[in-house]
């Protein structure tokens, strides 16, 4: 039997800006090490939306990415604009299952406009890149980091990505040196 490479595919998902996860896609390959693979794109799957709430069920997503899997060697991150929830939170900014391998990052709280401040696109990205490496070092297997500076670290709002830096602190990249 032919070895299952593994590879990290990225998706985006209803109306996001390609550019942004084209240049997602180049960036994330070589902090894991692996080829990296982006889709065309895919339509947020309606059965995500909760009318209640007015928000994206985060699991239901994460369940339609895993049928996307052609391997199970494969990591699979979606990047979308949709606001996103899971039961137990009144948001998330992103969600994984390490068991799936898959995982989703919207870009619905990274927006300034949702803290009532202008819009500043040049910090979209380096939030919407931080987030896709601390979710995909989940699926990776690494723990969350306790550092507010890793990149690993726990971002429940924007100010909190804003803090840390786009790397890994000296104990992740150990632990993530043993795993990818
Ligand atoms: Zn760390």
């Amino acid at each position: 039997m032919a070895l299952l490479k593994p590879k990290i595919v990225v998706v985006p998902m209803g109306e996001v800006d390609f550019m942004l996860v084209n240049k997602l896609a180049t960036n994330i390959g070589p902090v894991y090490r692996h080829s990296v693979d982006i889709l065309k794109g895919m339509k947020t799957p309606p059965e995500a939306f909760n009318f209640v709430r007015n928000q994206h069920y985060a699991q239901v997503i994460l369940s339609k990415l895993e049928r996307m899997k052609a391997n199970p060697n494969e990591k699979v991150i979606a990047v979308c604009e949709e606001d996103l929830y899971v039961p137990e939170e009144a948001y998330v900014m992103g969600w994984g299952d390490i068991v799936s391998g898959c995982a989703v990052v919207s870009l619905f709280h990274i927006r300034q406009q949702f803290y009532g401040l202008p819009e500043d696109d040049s910090k979209i990205y380096p939030r919407l890149f931080k987030e896709v490496i601390h979710h995909l070092a989940h699926l990776f297997n690494l723990t969350e980091c306790r550092n507010p500076k890793c990149v690993n670290y726990f971002s429940r709002q924007m100010l909190d990505i804003d803090n840390k830096s786009d790397r890994f602190c000296d104990i992740c990249r150990r632990r993530l040196t043993g795993v990818v």
